[in-house]
C-alpha cells in the first residue's frame, strides 16, 4: 500500500514539475494525488481536448481544471495529459513533492491478520473460514421482518460486474452516459407504473433519504402556495423509526397518532389531532401495509381526512413487497412514497452495502424532487452528491422487473403474502399472532407475541432468537415494532420445504419452553437459556447440562448433522454495552508529554 501511494504521488509530482517548467501555475505546491491547474487558454478548451484523447478532467472554474491520478495511471496516461495541457513531460524520476516531514512514518496494519495469510491458498481458506461463521442466505432463510431478505439472483447481479456499468464516473458528462440514461428513464417509468405515481427520482441512497427528499418536496409545495405555517407531521405510533427522524430533519414537528387495539391508526385520535392542528398539518406519514404487517382497512379514509385539511399523505413504501402488482399507493391516496430497491427490488442489503430509496410523487410535487441536471423541471435540493445516487446498482432492479414482468411481479407478491400467512397459520397455536386484519389474515409479515412466555416461563424473546441459531436460522426481527415480540417476513423466495423447516424449529422451541415452564429443566439451565450452543460450551469438562448434548447441538431430529451450522460464539448480553459505556480513548496520561499548546480538540479524550 505504501508502494502504491508513493507511486501515485511520484506520478503527480512528475506532472506538476512538467507544468511548472512550462510556466503554468497550480493552486498549491502541496498535494498528494490531485492538482488544481490554472489554464490560460480557459478550462473549456482543455476539457474538450481531454475528451478527444479519452479523458474527463474536472472543471473547477473558467480558468482552473482539476486532475487526479491513481494507481491505475500509466506512463501513456501521463504522456496524454502532457499533450492535452500542451507541455513537455519531464523525463525520468523526480523528487517527491511532499516533504518527509508531512508523510506518515509510523508502522501501519500491524495487526496479525494483515500478515498471517501470505499465499493464495491461505487467503482462500481464511475467507472460507470467515463465511463459515455466518448464517447467510446461502445457508438458510433470513426471516427478518420489515427487511425483505429475498433472493438477489445471480442474473440480476451480473450486469453490475460489466465495465459498461461500473467503470463510469457518477459525474461523467451527460453525452457519455446515454446508455445509463436510457436504463434510468426506463426504471423510473417502470417504478411509476408499479406505484401509480407520476414521477420518480432515483437519487436517494436509502429509504430514509427517500423519506427526507419526499418531506422536503411536501414542504416546498406548501411554501410555493404561501402556506408557510404547515409544520406538523402526523406519525402513527407503529411507524418505522426513520419516519420521525426524517420529519425532524425536514424541520417538521412530529405529532404521534395512536393505534387501536388491532394495531390500526386510531381514527378518533386522528380526528382529534387534525382538529387541534388544522391548517398546521403538513403531512401524515403512514406505512401500508402497516409496520404491524396488516392491510389497514381504513387507509383511504386516513388519506381523505388529511387531504380535507390541505395536508399531504406520505406513504412509506418500504413494505411494497406486499403491494407490487396488486395495489398502487399513488392511487389509493398517497402523494409521495419512497421505495426500497434494496428490499423489494432485489438489491443485496445484508451487511450494509449501498442502497437505493427512490422517491415517487404525484404530478403536483414533481417540480420539488431533487435536481439532477437532466430533468429541468426538478428544482429541489440535491440530497446526494451524485445526480442518480447509487446508479451502479440500478441494473439489479431493472433486471428483476424485466425478468419478472407484470404477471411475475404480481405472482411474487401473492406468494410472499401466502408464505407469511402460511407461517402465521401454522404457528398461531403456539405463538399468538399479535395483529391480523379483519379476516384473520396478515400481509407479507407477521408478529408472533412471545411476551406471555416471558411471564409464565421466563423464556424471553432473546432466548428464542438465540435458540433459532442452534436450529440453523438467522433470528427474525426482535422487539420491533412491538417490544418483546418477533416479526417474521419469509418473502416469496423461500420454498415450502424451508418454510416447514422454520415452522418445525419454532414448534420444537415452543416444546422446549413448555418443559421450562413446567419445571422439567431449571430456569437457568435449559436449551433456551444456554443458546446458542458453541462446541466449546458443549465439550468443556465443567459443562453440566440438564439436557442431552445432542439436544443442545442438533435439536432438530430431521435435520442432517453433517451440515450443521456451528455458532462460533456464545451469547453476549446485548444491551450491556449500551448501558455500560466504556471509553476506549487513550488515558489522559498519554498526552502528558505533549505541550499543552499543541493539544487540538481531536486529541482531547
Ligand atoms: C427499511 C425501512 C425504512 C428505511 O429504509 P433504509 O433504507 O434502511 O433507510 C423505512 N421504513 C420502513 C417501513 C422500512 O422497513
Amino acid at each position: 500500500m505504501r508502494a502504491i501511494a508513493q507511486r501515485v504521488h511520484l506520478h503527480t509530482s512528475r506532472l506538476y514539475r512538467s507544468l511548472i517548467r512550462a510556466g503554468l501555475t497550480c493552486r498549491s505546491d502541496r498535494f498528494f494525488d490531485t492538482l488544481a491547474i490554472t489554464v490560460p487558454g480557459g478550462s473549456d478548451s482543455v476539457m474538450a481536448a481531454a475528451v478527444r484523447e479519452g479523458y474527463n478532467l474536472r472543471r473547477l472554474d473558467n480558468q482552473t481544471i482539476g486532475i487526479s491520478l491513481d494507481e491505475t495511471t500509466t506512463e501513456a496516461d501521463l504522456q496524454a495529459l502532457a499533450r492535452i495541457l500542451n507541455v513537455e513531460l519531464v523525463e525520468g524520476d523526480v523528487e517527491p513533492q511532499l516533504s518527509q516531514g508531512s508523510c506518515r512514518n509510523d508502522t501501519i496494519l500491524t495487526q496479525e491478520v494483515f500478515h498471517r495469510y501470505r499465499s493464495e491458498t491461505e487467503m482462500m481458506r481464511y475467507l472460507r473460514r470467515l463465511s463459515e461463521m455466518d448464517i447467510a442466505l446461502d445457508r438458510a432463510m433470513i426471516p427478518l421482518g420489515s427487511c425483505t431478505m429475498k433472493l438477489n439472483a445471480a442474473s440480476e447481479l451480473t450486469p453490475v460486474t460489466w465495465p459498461q456499468f461500473n467503470a463510469i464516473h457518477p459525474l461523467a458528462p451527460a453525452d457519455q452516459c446515454q446508455g445509463y440514461r436510457k436504463m434510468i428513464d426506463q426504471l423510473e417509468a417502470m417504478l411509476c407504473e408499479v406505484t401509480g405515481y407520476d414521477a420518480v427520482s432515483l437519487q436517494p441512497n436509502a429509504g430514509s433519504q427517500g423519506e427526507y427528499a419526499g418531506l422536503l418536496a411536501i414542504k416546498a409545495y406548501h411554501e410555493s402556495r404561501g402556506e408557510h405555517d404547515r409544520d406538523i407531521c402526523l406519525i402513527p405510533s407503529s411507524a418505522h423509526g426513520t419516519n420521525p427522524a426524517s420529519a425532524q430533519m425536514a424541520n417538521m414537528q412530529v405529532v404521534v397518532v395512536k393505534c387501536d387495539d388491532h394495531g390500526n391508526v386510531d381514527l378518533d385520535d386522528l380526528d382529534q389531532k387534525i382538529a387541534t392542528y388544522g391548517q398546521r398539518v403538513a403531512a401524515i406519514m403512514i406505512t401500508y401495509p402497516s409496520t404491524h404487517g396488516v392491510f389497514e382497512a381504513g387507509v383511504t379514509a386516513v388519506c381523505e381526512k388529511i387531504h380535507a385539511v390541505g395536508g399531504q399523505v406520505y406513504i412509506d413504501g418500504a413494505n411494497l413487497n406486499a403491494l407490487v402488482g396488486v395495489a398502487k399507493p399513488g392511487h389509493f391516496g398517497g402523494d409521495v412514497s419512497h421505495l426500497n430497491l434494496h428490499k423489494t427490488f432485489c438489491i443485496p442489503h445484508g451487511g450494509g452495502g449501498p442502497g437505493v430509496g427512490p422517491v415517487g410523487v404525484r404530478a403536483h410535487l414533481a417540480p420539488f424532487l431533487p435536481r439532477d441536471g437532466v430533468n429541468p423541471e426538478r428544482v429541489g435540493p440535491m440530497i446526494a452528491a451524485a445526480p442518480f445516487g447509487s446508479a451502479g446498482i440500478l441494473p439489479i432492479s431493472w433486471m428483476y422487473i424485466q425478468m419478472m414482468g407484470g404477471a411475475g411481479l404480481r405472482r411474487a407478491t401473492q406468494v410472499a403474502i401466502l408464505s407469511a400467512n402460511y407461517i402465521a397459520h401454522r404457528l398461531k397455536a403456539y405463538y399468538p399472532i399479535l395483529y391480523t386484519g379483519n379476516r384473520g389474515l396478515v400481509a407479507h409479515e407477521c408478529i408472533l407475541d412471545t411476551r406471555p412466555m416471558e411471564k409464565d416461563g421466563h423464556v424471553g424473546v432473546d432466548d428464542i432468537a438465540k435458540r433459532l441459531i442452534d436450529y440453523g436460522f438467522h433470528a427474525p426481527t426482535m422487539s420491533f415494532p412491538v417490544g418483546g415480540t418477533l416479526m417474521i417476513e419469509p418473502t416469496e423466495s423461500e420454498s415450502l420445504a424451508e418454510l416447514d423447516r422454520f415452522c418445525r424449529a419454532m414448534i420444537l422451541i415452543h416444546g422446549e419452553y413448555v418443559q421450562v415452564r413446567d419445571g422439567v429443566w431449571p430456569a437457568d439451565n435449559n436449551p433456551l437459556h444456554n443458546a446458542p450452543h458453541t462446541l466449546d460450551s458443549i465439550l468443556a469438562e465443567e459443562t453440566q447440562l440438564a439436557y442431552p448434548r445432542r439436544l443442545a447441538l442438533c435439536p432438530d431430529p430431521e435435520a442432517s448433522t453433517a451440515v450443521k451450522y456451528i455458532p462460533p460464539v456464545g451469547r453476549i448480553d446485548n444491551v450491556y454495552g449500551d448501558r455500560n459505556l466504556v471509553c476506549a480513548c487513550p488515558p489522559v496520561s498519554n498526552y502528558e508529554s505533549v505541550e499543552e499548546t499543541e493539544l487540538t480538540p481531536a486529541m482531547v479524550p
